[in-house]
């Protein structure tokens, strides 16, 4: 017997439940459980997934069992809704609707008003009482149908401007146009029947067939629609966009139709238990009389607010359904209480109200700011709703970005106008220039430009293009439109329904009074106020601390960790604000970055022209000074943190190369040294490397030139002797790059204690430091035991570590990784998320082999993954002591290591270790 394919809901009773959506999607089972809930949910039934899968499976043929399932079902239906399908006097319409495992907003397309025919029309006049409606959702229905079935389904791709949905929208627009009306409401019974012959010509012309006249061919073609959606373009696109797995497969919703479009008693909304931009615990949503199905979120006419207490500028002059209809609002007030006690989280519902009476379309977890989920996580937690590991689990680590985030500096925003005012849908400050097309917004982005994307709304069609821009402004929707789900999901910043900004999409610009603003111009926008300006004005970085909830959740985060966090910085005003951001120490300090000042690069470059030893001894130590006090620096910020100071890595070349494009230069360094010029030139060729990253470089510079690893080592410890002496406290972690083999380092350690002892000896004070290498050439990590007998940390350089592993130039990825991503040849870019299948398991490795000769030895990593959430959860799980990233991704990375506690707590660390004790006092 084949499994159960067909769940059916309504009644107070239903087949599904909330647990169950891999088998029924996520909507489907969020209606079983609102109808076990005994929340009035209008009747139906959920197609599963897996019939998506045999769909698919089957090359594009319905599964056998599933018509009988389907009409045993509909019978059920039926009975509830007192309604019969196709009936001529008393007929049930449905809706066809898709819903996957994860929300994904405007993917799927859902069809309305199915069973609407030359039969059952004149049943539905005659039951209603009203043509007008009827003919309403007549015309709705051949549009969807003709746009998601006959068009998208069957895969045609019209040429933009040339799709069926538009011709049809043109069509009533002009009907619109000749009744000098703008709202759909306003047209008649008779104008509206025409309308539906109109459409239904132009779509006998465009597509080559007829509208279906028939409910069982209409359901059925629903049907497959949905299944066959999955496959579209664009839901393809927001897949791989969200990393959503491609075999999953979709579940098809059949449900009995409700009207919001039965006249001034009826209507259709849309609302969030709290406030999706904020995390404010007020119910939030917006509504429309006499509409039906997705007006709201469409954009067509400006939705009106659900109660007194979240009016904004642009509607506050319309009526709250609180004030309207006091009691359908207290009964949809009641369920948003019964959902969120009942989900536990915040929820995003659709509702329907039909002739007074009140039904629940859906209901879903809500997506929302970072600021938001911050903010909810931690209310919910302190009112007990959930504890505080759930609301540490709650905040994805990348959410946390958006509150690290820019924006627009308010002092210079208090001196200039907004040239127009929007929703404020996404947070934060976006700067950039005006493109009108998704291509655009691709094709400028690429060029590492930063644009604005600018559209009358948005559709699934225009993820890519949204994801490219720094920021998206709407001219229509509102809160609940396309373009603000989306952006809110990314965080990014984001402004709708900004009704001023008039497109002209030929032209390439928008107008918004005198103003024109053409593609290419700079504009600012600020997502916390709706705000937008012409210009380019200046971004101030983000001040977390102020928010008390962020404040909270990274205390509770803070007393979870079992790793420790540190930054890499070079510079005393990087250190201090990733110590701001909550860094333990510094992971990796460059020197190199500190070679290339200008008033020292001579030097530097006298040291590597000179060709011997004496003159490049007498070199290098010009430089000492200026090192010691770059460390001075450096430690005093860190104010008894540890410091990692990485000596001397990248190829020489890199410090000369340019002489040779620049005479003057070449000359004037010739003249310092008192070489020819042609000597000097000769020796900066003889630099050349055919593989640079390969070759003269990490310590096999110190070993070359030990000169080099004595001068950084006097500088490092001198001013850490310095200091000591003063009473700051100091604690330098010496690192020698790019070693392979126990031999290398033993050779760079042995300089390394001679000079710290000397240093010592002359300050006469002892100052502990510690000596280790970095792990990012394979073999170090192949015979990490062998070298952790000389070494007394390891810290991963996880860059130079991939590209090795990979065998994958670092420098030269770009010309082949966008064709492995989008050929899904690698799942991930390597750089950017650790391979843990790969580089990770050497990390692990080299973690092990290391202990085993030497226990307790201190592991970090300090590769860009450091601050890669993912990649910081496997650090925890292969037993690092600490990540290190850059500063503003240090709170990103606690909070991560955070949640690796929660998901794999460390053994060791119980009762002892960092937080886990802090944690329990607390209680
Ligand atoms: P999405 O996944 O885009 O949210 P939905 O399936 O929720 O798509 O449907 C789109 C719109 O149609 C929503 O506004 C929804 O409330 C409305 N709708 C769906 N089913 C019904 C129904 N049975 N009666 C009335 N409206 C419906
Ligand atoms: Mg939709
Ligand atoms: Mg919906």
């Amino acid at each position: 017997m084949a499994k159960k394919s067909v769940y059916f809901f309504g009644g107070g009773k239903a087949d599904g439940k909330a647990s169950m959506k891999n088998l029924l999607g996520g909507k489907g089972a969020n209606l079983a459980e609102m109808a076990s809930l005994k929340i009035p949910v209008p009747a139906g039934f959920t197609i599963t997934t897996e019939m998506c899968t045999a769909y698919y499976e089957n090359k594009g043929q319905l599964p056998k069992q599933l018509t009988a399932e389907v009409k045993k079902a509909m019978v059920k239906v039926e009975q509830v809704m007192k309604k019969k399908f196709g009936d001529l006097k008393n007929p049930l319409l449905l809706s066809v609707r898709s819903g996957a495992r994860m929300s994904m907003p405007g993917m799927m397309d859902t069809v309305l008003n199915i069973g609407l025919c030359s039969k059952t029309l004149p049943g539905l006049i005659e039951k209603s009482g009203d043509a007008r409606f009827a003919y309403d959702s007549y015309r709705r229905l051949i549009m969807m149908y003709a746009d998601v079935v006959m068009e998208k389904a069957a895969g045609l791709e019209p040429a933009d401007g040339e799709g069926i949905r538009l011709k049809l929208e043109h069509a009533m627009e002009k009907v619109k146009k000749a009744k000098g009306v703008t709202e759909d409401t306003a047209l008649s019974a008779d104008e509206l029947k025409d309308l539906c012959e109109e459409f239904k010509a132009i779509i006998k012309k465009n597509i080559g067939k007829a509208f279906p006249d028939d409910p069982e061919e209409q359901l059925w073609g629903g049907i497959k629609a949905v299944f066959q959606s999955w496959n579209g373009k664009r839901a393809i696109s927001y897949r791989r966009i969200e990393g959503i797995p491609h075999d999953w497969g979709t579940a098809v919703n059949v449900q009995a139709m409700v009207f919001g479009n039965l006249g001034e008693t009826s209507a259709t909304g849309v609302a969030f238990t709290r406030d999706p931009a904020t995390g404010i615990n007020k119910f939030y949503g917006e509504w429309l009389v006499n509409a039906q199905g997705e007006d709201v979120v469409a954009g067509i006419r400006t939705p009106s607010p659900l109660n007194e207490a979240t009016k904004n500028e642009s509607n506050k002059h319309l009526k709250s359904l609180e004030k309207e209809w006091p009691k359908v609002y207290k009964q949809l007030a009641g369920i948003r209480d019964k959902l969120e006690d009942h989900y536990r989280d915040m929820q995003d519902i659709e509702f329907t109200i039909e002739e007074g009476i009140l039904y629940m379309l859906q209901t879903r977890t809500g997506k929302r700011t970072g600021m938001a989920a911050v903010r909810m996580a931690v209310d919910m937690a302190e009112s007990k709703m959930i504890n505080k590991n759930t609301a540490i689990m709650r905040v994805k680590p990348e959410q946390l970005d958006e509150l690290l985030h820019p924006m627009i500096d308010p002092a210079a925003e208090k001196l200039v106008a907004p040239i127009a005012k929007g929703l404020p849908a996404g947070p934060g400050g976006g700067v950039g220039q005006a493109v009108f097309t998704s291509e655009a917004a691709n094709e400028w982005a690429a060029k590492g430009l930063k644009v604005i994307l600018v559209r009358n709304e948005t559709s699934p069609e225009d993820v890519e293009g949204m994801r490219s821009a720094v920021a998206i402004l709407t001219a229509m929707g509102g809160m609940t439109s396309h373009a603000a789900l989306v952006a809110r999901g990314w965080g990014k910043c984001c402004i709708v329904g900004c009704g001023a900004v008039r497109i002209d999409a030929k032209a390439k610009q928008f107008t918004v009074g005198e103003t024109v603003v053409k593609e290419g111009d700079w504009i600012s926008l600020n997502g916390t106020t709706g705000k937008v300006y012409t210009g380019k004005l200046p971004v101030l970085p983000a001040d977390p601390d102020k928010n008390k909830w962020y404040s909270t959740l990274m205390k509770w985060a803070d007393a979870m960790r079992q790793i420790n966090v540190r930054t890499n910085a070079e510079s005393p005003a990087d250190a201090a604000q990733a110590v701001k951001f909550g860094a333990e120490g510094i992971g990796l300090a460059r020197t190199e970055h500190m070679f290339f000042d200008s008033a020292r690069i001579i030097f530097v470059r006298e040291m590597i022209v000179a060709d011997n030893e004496a003159d490049r001894r007498k070199a290098v130590m010009k430089l000492l000074d200026f090192q010691k006090k770059d460390f001075v620096g450096i430690f005093k910020a860190m104010a008894g943190k540890p410091v990692t100071v990485r000596l001397l890595d990248p190829p020489l070349h890199e410090f000369v190369g340019s002489l040779l494009e620049d005479r003057k230069e070449l000359t004037a360094l010739a003249d310092h040294c008192g070489l020819p010029a042609a000597k000097v030139e000769d020796r900066i060729k003889s630099l050349h490397e055919f593989n640079p990253m390969l070759g003269h470089r990490g310590c096999r510079l110190g070993i070359a030139y030990p000169e080099i690893t004595e001068m950084q080592v006097r500088a490092i410890m001198s001013a850490a002797a310095e200091l000591s002496k003063k009473k700051v406290k100091v604690l330098p972690e010496i690192m020698a790059p790019l070693v392979g083999t126990k031999a290398e380092l033993a050779h760079q350690r042995a300089i390394i204690d001679r000079v710290a002892a000397e240093v010592q000896k002359e300050y006469k004070t002892k100052v502990k430091y510690m000596v280790g290498t970095m792990i990012e050439v394979p073999r170090a990590a192949l015979t990490a035991d062998e070298i952790a007998e000389v070494a007394e940390f390891f810290s991963f350089g996880t860059n130079d570590l991939t590209q090795m592993t990979f065998g994958y130039s670092r420098d030269d990825v770009g010309s082949f990784l966008p064709t492995y991503l989008a050929q899904n040849i690698l799942p991930k870019d390597p750089f950017e998320v650790l391979d843990q299948g790969g580089v990770g398991q050497l990390v692990d490795m080299a973690v092990r082999k290391g202990r085993s000769t030497h226990p307790g030895l201190k592991c970090g990593i300090c590769g860009e993954h450091g601050g890669e959430p993912s990649s910081v959860k496997f650090c925890h799980r292969v037993g690092l002591n600490y990540v290190s990233c850059s500063p503003f991704r240090v709170p990103i990375a606690r909070f991560a290591a955070a949640q690796a506690a929660i998901e794999t707590p460390r053994k060791e660390a119980k009762g002892k270790g960092k937080g886990k004790a802090k944690n329990a006092k607390k209680k």
